[in-house]
C-alpha cells in the first residue's frame, strides 16, 4: 500500500496517507478522493486528484463530486 506525503490543502501542514487503487474510480484520471486531514487543529476534507501510479495531480479545497457518477471514497490521514 504506497505511502503518500503532501500537504493538506486547509492548513498547510504536512500530512501522510496510505491509498491503494482499489480506493479510486479508476475510469477516469486523475482520479478524486476525499482526504480528512484528521488533526485536532484542523479536522477539514479535501479532494485530492491522483494520476494512475497514485500521485498527486492536484486538491481542491472543497468535496467535489465525481465525474464519472462513481462512489468517492474518504480516506483518513494517518499523520
Ligand atoms: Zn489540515
Amino acid at each position: 500500500m504506497p505511502t503518500r506525503y503532501n500537504y493538506c490543502p486547509h492548513c498547510n501542514k504536512q500530512i501522510v496517507f496510505k491509498i491503494e487503487l482499489e480506493d479510486i474510480d479508476t475510469s477516469l484520471y486523475p482520479a478524486p478522493f476525499y482526504l480528512y486531514h484528521k488533526n485536532d487543529e484542523c479536522n477539514k476534507v479535501s479532494t485530492f486528484y491522483v494520476d494512475s501510479l497514485l500521485r498527486v495531480s492536484y486538491t481542491e479545497l472543497e468535496k467535489k463530486k465525481s465525474k464519472t457518477g462513481g462512489i468517492i471514497k474518504t480516506i483518513e490521514t494517518i499523520k
